[in-house]
């Protein structure tokens, strides 16, 4: 069956995301021939939806650990594994942007052609960036810092946005992963070489090769439609992930992908890295961190102080280490307005608290 532009936004037009804003995860080759490639497909997706985010994962400036720096729990073989960083581009978050390099062989060919089109937003995150294209663009890709990979995702749960699966099942659904962190697995840390030289933590994912076992537990929440040869899933953003946090608490292993060898799906399930000091049973504690309070924290620390941030100043080992100790005990307990209120362990209430819109999470770069 041959595909083109207008059976595509016909298709889509069926799911009923005319006007929405909506994440995308797509395989190209999903649809079989289609005339105009992935180009039709970004085309059909802007004309539908009001705005468009996809992830445009990358791994510039990927290095080792520093020495010093060696959370556990972390999906990470310390003494295994070097990685080889002769010929590492360090990451300028100046100029980083749409034309600045992606993963074409992991993200595909719909994202690579997304970052091409015109009015396309990418945000500075140097592991996980994601791109937008429509009138909140900028709004959902700034400010995306480092330490806050599902920052857009959160962002498309106060717009009551969804996510779209082209032809894709649910390991390329990134919202999972936010599921994961409401529930207190906190991101995996990796370091990245900055162009001014010093070596930084970022978050990003884990192992999500698991996820499709999920795929009953949601299943009430899909629409599905076949659009040509691709099997086209959207899920609520906000019910979706609010039916993984419950699943997630009652089955945690189910997001284990079966391997034998270690892989980072295991500490994953164990509450992801710890810094030294740090119990594993921190389900409460982690889901403070998890929650939109730690950006807002996060970001206010760095607006006030810019050496209190995560940098790793190759130099100063050790003041970089009481930074992030000091740092990390700040994010649990300082000026948290719901401090008290969220001592408790119910997914549900603690999601209801992390919707809570009283006390403006993320704030628009226009206002
Ligand atoms: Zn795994």
């Amino acid at each position: 069956m041959n595909m083109n532009e207008e059976c595509i936004q016909t298709g889509l037009c069926e799911l009923g995301i005319q006007g929405r804003d909506v994440a995308v995860h797509a395989s190209l080759r999903s649809f079989g021939h289609v005339t105009g490639g992935a180009e039709a497909v970004v085309h059909a997706l802007l004309k539908v939806c009001r705005n468009v985010l996809m992830p445009t994962f990358c791994e510039i400036g990927r290095t080792n650990p520093p020495q010093e720096d060696r959370p556990r729990q972390n999906g990470w073989d310390y003494a295994g594994y070097r990685k080889d960083t002769t010929n590492i581009v360090p990451f300028d978050p100046d100029t980083f942007d749409a034309t600045s390099k992606l993963n074409v062989n992991e993200m595909g060919r719909i994202p690579a052609e997304f970052l091409r089109t015109p009015g396309t937003f990418r945000s500075k995150h140097p592991s996980v960036s994601w791109a937008a294209n429509g009138p909140d663009a900028a709004w959902y890709t700034a400010g995306h810092i480092a330490d806050d990979p599902n920052l857009p995702l959160k962002r498309l749960m106060e717009k009551q946005g969804a996510v779209l699966l082209l032809g894709v099942d649910l390991a390329g659904c990134t919202a999972i992963h936010l599921a994961e962190e409401v529930v207190g697995r906190s991101p995996f840390i990796r370091w990245v070489l900055y162009v001014d030289g010093s070596v930084r933590r970022v978050r990003e994912y884990g192992c999500s090769d698991a996820f499709p076992k999920l795929a009953p537990h949601v299943a009430s929440l899909a629409k599905q439609i076949a659009i040509g040869q691709c099997h086209a899933v959207c899920y609520p953003i906000t019910q979706l992930v609010k039916n993984v946090v419950k699943v997630l608490a009652t089955q945690p292993q189910i997001t284990l992908c079966g391997r034998q060898t270690l892989c980072r799906c295991q500490d994953s399930m164990k509450g992801g890295p710890k810094e030294d000091g740090e119990a594993n049973q921190t389900v409460v504690s982690t889901s403070l961190r998890a929650g939109p309070h730690r950006h807002r924290w996060a970001t206010q620390r760095e607006e006030d102080n810019e050496s209190s941030t995560h940098i790793c100043n190759r130099n100063h080992p050790h003041r970089y280490i009481s930074n992030v100790s000091e740092r990390a005990n700040t994010l649990r307990t300082e000026g948290n307005p719901h401090a008290k209120q969220q001592q408790h362990a119910c997914p549900s209430r603690r999601i209801r608290k992390y919707l809570c819109t009283r006390h403006g999470r993320y704030p628009h770069p226009s206002g």
